[in-house]
C-alpha cells in the first residue's frame, strides 16, 4: 500500500513539469505530436495483443493447422500493411523450403514451388536464424530464387520482410510478409510483429507435427494388439491339463512366431520413424549392385532351397554406376528377396535381373507366386499393409516394403510393382545412374 502512495508522489513533479512547459508553443506541438504517436503505436499494439489473444485461443482449441495458420497470416498481413505472406517449412527430406500456407494469393501454383537455401531470402534467414528486410527485391541480384517464384505465381515481389520459425531453438521455416504497402518502408514493429506471429505458428506446427506423431503411436498399438490377444489366448489354452502333446506343441510354436512378429514389428517400426525423421544419414559411396545381390543370395540362398525354388540371375557384366548407402540397399533387396521366398509357391521360381535403362540402373525381382490382386497394389507401400489373407502365406510384419520404399526414394530412385493374380509378381527398383565425382 505505502509503495503504491509513493508511486504516485514521485509522479507528481513530472507532471508539474509538464504543466510549466505548456507555456512554450513548440513544445505544445512536439507533445502533441508525440502524443498523437502514442496513440498510434497503442492501438498497434492493441491490435497486436487482440490478434494475438485470438490465435492463442484457437491455437489452445483446436489442432486444425491449415486454419491456425491461416489466421496467423491474415493478421500479419494486416498488421504490417503489406499486400501478402506466407509461410515456408524446410522438407528434411531435400534440404529445402516449401511453401505451407499463403494469405491473399492463390495458393494452388505455389504448393509445388521448391525454393532452395541457396539464392533465396528465405534460405538466408534460415541459415543466420535471424529477420531480413529487403526493400527492394529486384535489386538484389543474388537473390535469383524470388523472381522464379514470381514466374509461377504472377505476383510481382517488390519488398520483403522474412523471420525465422524457430520452436525448441531449431529452425522450422520462414514467415514472409511481402511488399509493404502505401510507399511505406519496413519497420522494427513490423519486425516485433511478425516475430511474434512467427512464434505462434511455430507452436501450432509444432503441435500438428506431435498430434501426427501420436497418430502414427496409435497405429502402432492397433497392430500390436493382435499378436498380443493371440499371444494371452494361446497361453490360456497351455494351462488346460488335458491338452494332448502335439497340440501343446503346435500351440508353442505359434507363440514363439507371433513373439517374433512382436519383436519385428517393434523394430521396423522405428527403423521407419528413423527414416521418416529425416534424421538418418544416408552414405554416398559408388555401390556395387551385383556384388549386393550376390551377397543377398549367400543370405537367403539356402531358404529358397528348402522350398525347392530355384534362383535366376540375368546380370550386366560390369554394374551400372550408382551411388548410395550400401547397407541400405542391401536391406531393400533382402526385403524383396525374402518376399520372393515366403509369398511363393513351393517349387517356384526367382528371377533377378539389373540392367541400365533411361539414365537408371533398373532392377527386376520376379516370382512365380500367388500375385497380388489390383486392388491391394496402391496400398503395398503403406505401412502394416499386409494383403488380406496374407497369414495364411506367411508370418510378417507389413513393414518391410514401406522401409525399402522410404530408402529407394532416399536415393532419388522409384520402386514399383506389377503382378498377375495367381500368376506372380515383379518389383522393380530404379536407382539414377551416377558416379561418385557426379
Ligand atoms: P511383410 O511381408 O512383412 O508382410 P512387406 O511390407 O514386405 O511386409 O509386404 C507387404 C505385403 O505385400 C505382404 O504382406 C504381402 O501381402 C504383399 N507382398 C509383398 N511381396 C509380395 C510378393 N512377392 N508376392 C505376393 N505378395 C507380396
Amino acid at each position: 500500500m505505502s509503495d503504491q502512495n509513493n508511486s504516485l508522489v514521485t509522479l507528481e513533479p513530472e507532471r508539474e513539469a509538464s504543466a510549466s512547459a505548456v507555456c512554450n508553443h513548440n513544445v505544445v506541438l512536439t507533445l502533441e505530436s508525440t502524443i498523437e504517436e502514442l496513440e498510434e503505436t497503442r492501438s498497434l499494439e492493441l491490435a497486436r495483443f487482440a490478434s494475438l489473444l485470438d490465435i492463442s485461443t484457437t491455437l489452445s482449441s483446436t489442432l486444425n493447422l491449415p486454419r491456425l495458420l491461416e489466421m496467423i497470416l491474415h493478421s500479419a498481413t494486416r498488421l504490417t500493411n503489406t499486400a501478402t505472406s506466407s509461410i515456408l517449412l524446410i522438407d528434411e527430406r531435400t534440404g529445402s523450403l516449401y511453401f505451407e500456407a499463403a494469405s491473399n494469393i492463390p495458393f494452388a501454383a505455389m504448393a509445388p514451388i521448391e525454393v532452395p537455401m541457396e539464392g533465396s531470402i528465405a534460405g538466408w534467414v534460415v541459415e543466420n536464424k535471424k529477420p531480413r528486410i529487403v526493400e527492394h527485391v529486384k535489386d538484389e541480384k543474388q537473390f535469383t530464387v524470388a523472381a522464379t517464384v514470381d514466374s509461377i505465381t504472377s505476383f510481382s515481389t517488390e519488398s520483403l520482410l522474412a523471420v525465422p520459425l524457430v520452436a525448441k531453438g531449431k529452425v522450422l521455416g520462414v514467415l514472409e510478409a511481402l511488399n509493404k504497402q502505401d510507399g511505406q518502408e519496413f519497420t522494427d514493429e513490423d519486425v516485433e510483429t511478425l516475430m511474434m506471429m512467427a512464434g505462434q505458428a511455430a507452436v501450432a506446427i509444432v503441435n500438428a507435427r506431435l498430434f501426427e506423431q501420436s497418430d502414427s503411436i496409435s497405429e502402432l498399438v492397433h497392430e500390436l494388439r493382435t499378436p498380443l490377444t493371440a499371444l494371452v489366448a494361446l497361453s490360456e489354452v497351455l494351462m488346460r491339463p488335458d491338452l494332448k502333446p502335439e497340440k501343446q506343441r503346435e500351440f508353442l510354436t505359434t507363440i514363439q512366431e507371433e513373439a517374433s512378429r512382436l519383436a519385428k514389428m517393434a523394430d521396423g517400426f522405428l527403423e521407419l520413424s528413423r527414416l521418416e525423421s529425416g534424421r538418418v544419414q544416408f552414405k554416398r559411396a559408388p555401390i556395387d549392385l551385383i556384388e549386393i545381390i550376390h551377397e543377398t543370395l549367400s543370405v537367403q540362398g539356402p531358404q529358397a532351397a528348402e522350398r525347392g525354388i530355384s534362383i535366376e540371375l540375368d546380370l550386366p557384366e560390369e554394374s551400372p554406376p550408382i551411388v548410395g548407402d550400401e547397407d541400405r540397399l542391401k536391406q531393400v533387396l533382402l526385403n524383396l528377396v525374402s518376399n520372393a521366398i515366403k509369398y511363393n509357391r513351393p517349387d517356384g521360381r526367382i528371377a533377378i535381373s539389373v540392367a541400365s535403362q533411361n539414365g537408371t540402373a533398373r532392377m527386376c525381382v520376379e516370382d512365380t507366386g500367388r500375385g497380388i490382386p489390383p486392388e491391394a497394389i496402391k496400398n503395398l507401400f503403406q505401412r502394416f499393409y499386409r494383403v488380406p489373407d496374407s497369414e495364411g502365406y506367411s508370418t510378417g510384419t507389413g513393414l518391410g516394403l514401406s522401409i525399402a520404399q522410404r530408402i529407394v526414394e532416399e536415393h532419388g530412385g522409384k520402386i514399383w510393382v506389377e503382378s498377375k493374380l495367381g500368376e506372380g509378381s515383379r518389383f522393380y527398383v530404379a536407382l539414377p545412374l551416377e558416379t561418385a565425382e557426379q
